[in-house]
């Protein structure tokens, strides 16, 4: 029998406001991590199970929609997210999750493979959480996936990669200079072209670099720069190099502007300007010398036609032929003198190929002196050559023409009487050609100049004694077509032997010659 009813009441209004603040905190905590970009985990280590992962999380594991997919599913996802990770970043996340597992924070960006199959970039970030034995229970972390991040760094780094190596390798001279200029960069080639080393000119100013003369008119350049009036600078000037010597160049420069206007530096371009001056001179020589080759002969002409039309030899008939003679003379030294530059000219350009054929050194030999023989006969002058028997591989007109140039210049430069011999030696990898006169001989100081265009030991040479200046210009480069050598031994008062050689396998490619070629195509 029910006697009494004992009711103990206890006031549960703080559990149950307790329980719902809980509650609403914890929605709160979802709303959060459900919203938040980063993927966010909560991981027991107790159990070894994660017990919470947000949405992007979720994403990163796998897809969060497929309507199959449980919590499980995806926190067994995430246990094997080790397996996940690209090979070579496996180690160091192991070595880094060791590290968490004994309280370190954990901050690592490594390569995963998503569930779509693409590799990412994540961001991971843990916090391991201890009980009050120091134990780790808990661990809270985020996950972000940084991979567009990553690319449009490396895409940066590459372009930026591309741009430093474009810089460092231009095959002209290239710095940046700040507004007060200092140098603040400088290419291999500027450092190249001024002796001095990238660390050296940062502790420089250009001005410091640039000839004394051509400051004040640098100076206005950077005045209209810098006060806008000028959008880029080009001007030819002289640095100072390291050593000391003074360089032309061509110097362009433009200022670089930060986003407000404000010029941050100077980007210039350098090109050295000693070549094409060179070039310029020799040209300018060359058609000098040309013109006067030209005109002399040409005055001759006119002066000896004039008389003839003064009629003032009418009654003189030795006389008005010896002015027809002059005329005669200088009219085919005029024509020699120009087939010579024109043949000089197709040599140079290399737009005619040699026409290369295998010949008989002894018909050679016999076609050039055949032709030389009469002038060899008007000084009486013994011409000899070997009776060999030899083939060679070569263009049988350039060499009897090199070999025609050598003897008639023999001839030339020898006493009569004197004799003149052409040698021929074999060697495994040439013919070598030799021409001995026991003339005048040549200075030391001109044996390498006569075999440029319109060289001459005297001045009168060529005209004294008919000859154009462009012999041995000529033969230079028909040897050096075949991929010879031609070089001169000579003794002053005692006799002069030129030599050249023809390899027995004449390059195809004919040899691009330096001299004087740009001289020549000008012309
Ligand atoms: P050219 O003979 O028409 O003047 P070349 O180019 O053939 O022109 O020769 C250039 C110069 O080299 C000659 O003017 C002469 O001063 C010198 N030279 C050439 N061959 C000889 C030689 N065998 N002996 C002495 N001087 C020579």
């Amino acid at each position: 029998q029910l006697t009494e009813i004992q009711a103990v009441g206890r006031d549960v209004t703080d559990l149950k406001q307790a329980e719902a603040a809980l509650k609403a905190s914890d929605a709160r905590f979802r709303q959060l991590a459900e919203a938040v970009r980063e993927g966010f985990f909560i991981f027991e280590t107790t159990t070894a199970q994660y017990s919470y992962l947000n949405s992007a999380c979720r994403a990163i594991a796998g897809d969060p929609t497929a309507p199959t997919a449980t919590d499980e599913d995806y926190a067994r996802g995430m246990t094997h997210w080790l397996q996940k990770i690209h090979p070579a970043d496996r180690d160091r996340i192991e070595q880094a999750l060791q590290q968490e597992r004994q309280g370190q924070n954990f901050s690592e960006e490594y390569r995963f493979l998503h569930p779509d199959g693409s590799m990412r970039w994540l961001h991971s970030q843990a916090f391991p959480i201890q009980n009050e034995t120091g134990e780790v229970v808990r661990i809270v972390g985020t996950v972000e996936d940084i991979t567009a991040r990553k690319q449009s760094a490396a895409a940066l780094q590459e372009s930026e990669e591309r741009f430093r190596k474009a810089f460092d390798e231009a095959p002209i001279g290239m710095s940046l200079v700040a507004p007060n200029g200092q140098f603040l960069k400088a290419n291999a080639h500027y450092c190249q072209l001024v002796g001095y080393s990238e660390a050296e000119l940062q502790a420089m100013t250009f001005q410091a670099l640039t000839h004394p003369d051509d400051l004040g008119q640098d100076a206005a350049g950077m005045h209209q720069m810098l006060t806008g009036h000028l959008q880029t600078l080009e001007m030819e000037k002289r640095y100072i190099t390291k050593q000391g010597t003074a360089i032309p160049v061509l110097m362009k420069t433009a200022p670089i502007r930060d986003a407000s206007g404000q010029i941050l530096y100077f980007v210039g371009h350098i090109q050295d300007l000693r070549e094409r001056l060179k070039v310029e001179r020799m040209k300018d020589e060359f058609i000098s010398v040309v013109s006067h080759e030209l005109r002399t002969p040409l005055t001759s002409i006119r002066g000896a036609l004039g008389i003839l039309d003064s009629n003032v030899f009418q009654d003189r008939p030795d006389k008005a032929q010896h002015m027809l003679k002059i005329a005669l003379s200088n009219s085919e030294h005029l024509v020699r003198l120009v087939n010579d530059i024109l043949d000089l000219e197709r040599l140079q350009s290399g737009k005619v190929p040699l026409a290369l054929q295998v010949c008989e050194v002894l018909d050679l030999l016999q076609q050039a002196v055949q032709s030389v023989q009469p002038i060899a006969d008007e000084s009486g002058i013994p011409l000899t050559y070997p009776q060999i028997t030899q083939t060679i591989e070569a263009d049988p007109n350039a060499i009897v023409q090199a070999l025609i140039n050598l003897l008639s210049n023999a001839i030339k430069f020898s006493a009569p009487g004197s004799p003149v011999v052409l040698e021929v030696t074999t060697t495994p990898l040439a013919l070598q050609f030799a021409v001995c006169d026991r003339g005048r001989g040549i200075p030391p100081d001109k044996l390498e100049v006569i075999f440029e265009a319109f060289q001459q030991v005297d001045v009168s040479d060529a005209r004294r004694r008919g000859g154009t200046g462009l012999g041995l210009a000529i033969c230079k480069n028909i040897v050096q077509q075949h991929g010879g050598q031609i070089w001169v031994e000579s003794t002053l008062g005692e006799g002069s032997i030129f030599y050249f050689t023809v390899p027995c396998t004449v390059p195809l490619q004919p040899q691009q010659q330096e001299s004087n070629s740009i001289c020549l195509n000008g012309f």
